[in-house]
């Protein structure tokens, strides 16, 4: 017999039971939080320039930046639910040029609630645009949601199709990449670290300073399923935060 399982549901999407890299080394409760990263790797204890931050806007450094220069052209993949967050995967090109290098999207996905946080304040939600350049260098371009009406029908069919945990969903339907990223692109700046274990630091990070909006009961599906998912903010040390 066939063991192959596959669902097509109305909606036109397919969930398929091969599991992604499921990890349960590491989480965000009790024995398995934050606190106990540095079991896994010395750097997320011992690191110096460690992701998310608190971004004080009476404390930041200005220059002049470039604009960040996005070309997504490509569609959303799949969405799959790694136990640690909602990943999604992309196809096509995509690509954002910053420091005269192009760097490609490779997934974006989602923390409940923001890691960065604002003059000490928390958003509800904030996605990770995660890029890496040929050198395999990171670039993480940071938005935050704010809940309301306005502006969101791009999350819906991904969060309209949430998969349960190790489960995989692949989106038939288009869903156009640009659209997801607000207007107005005007970006905070800093030198951090991945907010996960391994936690290797050298990623670039810019958090865009205009939020999108997302309806509460999108908000609460997405909160739902990945449960509480942020690392506490760490200490800037010798960093600037550019705006
Ligand atoms: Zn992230």
């Amino acid at each position: 017999m066939k063991t192959a399982i596959k669902l097509t549901l109305a909606i036109g999407t397919m969930i398929s039971m091969t599991a992604p890299a499921y990890s349960a080394q590491w989480g965000y409760g009790e024995g398995d939080g934050p606190a106990t990263w540095g079991n896994i790797s010395a750097t997320c204890e011992q690191g110096q320039n460690q992701s998310p931050v608190d971004i004080e806007t009476n404390t930041l450094t200005s220059a002049k930046k470039q604009p960040l220069a996005f070309d997504y052209q490509g569609q959303v993949k799949d969405i799959i639910n790694n136990g640690h967050t909602i990943q999604v995967n992309v196809s096509g090109k995509n690509t954002l040029r910053i420091d005269d290098q192009d760097f490609e999207l490779k997934q974006f996905h989602f923390h409940t609630p923001s890691e960065n946080t604002i003059n000490g304040k928390s958003a509800p939600l904030e996605a990770h645009f995660v890029h890496a350049n040929e050198k395999g260098q990171l670039a993480v371009v940071a938005v935050m949601y704010r809940e309301g009406e306005r502006e969101s029908a791009q999350l819906d069919s991904i969060v309209n199709t949430l998969p349960a945990k190790a489960q995989t969903i692949t989106l038939e339907k288009e869903v156009n990449l640009g659209n997801l990223l607000p207007r107005v692109k005007d970006y905070y700046r800093y030198n951090g670290s991945l907010t996960t274990p391994p936690c290797s630091e050298g990623v670039r990070w810019l958090v865009l300073r205009d939020p999108q909006f997302i309806p509460k009961n999108q908000l609460k599906r997405l909160s739902s399923t990945m449960g509480e998912n942020a690392r506490p903010t760490q200490a800037l040390n010798a960093r600037l935060i550019i705006e």
